[in-house]
């Protein structure tokens, strides 16, 4: 069985809706780089929605086929399958659209840990607008094991319980993912060292994305005075600020 995340629904259920290209920040860099970290730190900003691919595979029932699948992966420290990786991300972010948790039109996503290849990063062209790719770079490996133990035995990790699997997920970061940060062109990649303190990277991101979401609440504005688009409301605006973006199972006990 499935649980009934938005993730696990078929997007059959979800109806025709009007394709959008979501307005995207990447966060990218190795495992243990800091992305979802930073990430967090972002969702809790109104205006931003933070969305991270495994938190969504971490929230499949592992008894379920699709949890099996994941796992049968990740165990191993390598990489779900490109399709049913994105597909399962799309009916994530579909659901969260559907259940008032996303919005598209006036919230900037933060992504991490999705596109992890350039398959992917092609799968996803109708879906994301790709504005900067934060590229969170750590040349010390042994720094980015360690940071990956202590990860582990803090949030129970078990994909980054032996130290076998943590040095397959570098190699395929190194080999696999890496070459995403050449599908993307040179002028939006900004690259940030990892190895500064987690305000020192906050402050870095910070000032790349805040010129990028005035910009989008401008262009909304405009829109909105000129009677294009109906104005959005509180909740939307706060949105990201009074919910954590981790996928919810819905209905769940
Ligand atoms: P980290 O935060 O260490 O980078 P994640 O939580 O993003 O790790 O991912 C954990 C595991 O989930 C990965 O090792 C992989 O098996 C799977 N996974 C997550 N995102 C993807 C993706 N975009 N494509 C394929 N597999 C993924």
């Amino acid at each position: 069985m499935v649980r009934a995340t938005p993730a696990a629904m078929p997007a059959a259920i979800f109806g025709e809706r009007k394709p959008m290209r979501y307005k995207t920040i990447l966060l990218f860099g190795a495992p243990g780089s800091g992305k979802g970290t930073q990430g967090k730190i972002l969702s809790a900003i109104p205006g931003f929605f933070h969305s991270a691919c495994g938190d969504v595979f971490r929230s499949l029932d592992l008894q379920s086929e699709m949890g099996r699948v994941f796992w049968q992966y990740s165990s191993r420290g390598e990489l779900v399958p490109d399709e049913f990786t994105v597909q399962l991300w799309k009916n994530y972010i579909k659901g969260m659209e559907m259940v008032n948790q996303f919005h598209p039109e006036s919230q900037l996503l933060v992504l991490d840990g999705i596109p992890r290849n350039v398959k992917q990063a092609q799968l996803l062209e109708d879906t994301l607008d790709v504005v900067k790719v934060v590229y969170l770079v750590c040349a010390d490996m042994n720094k980015m094991v360690e940071r990956l133990r202590r990860r582990a035995l803090k949030e129970n990790r078990i994909d980054d319980a032996s130290e076998e699997v943590i040095r397959n997920r570098l190699e395929v970061y190194e080999k696999n993912t890496k070459p995403v940060t050449e599908y993307y062109p040179k002028d939006k990649i900004m690259t940030v060292d990892a190895t500064m303190s987690q305000i020192k990277v906050l402050q870095k991101i910070i000032d790349v994305v805040t010129p990028i979401k005035s910009g989008i609440d401008h262009a909304r504005e405009t829109q909105e005075m000129s009677g294009l688009t109906p104005k959005h409301d509180e909740r939307a605006k706060n949105a990201s600020a009074t919910s954590s973006n981790k996928p919810q199972p819905v209905g769940a006990k």
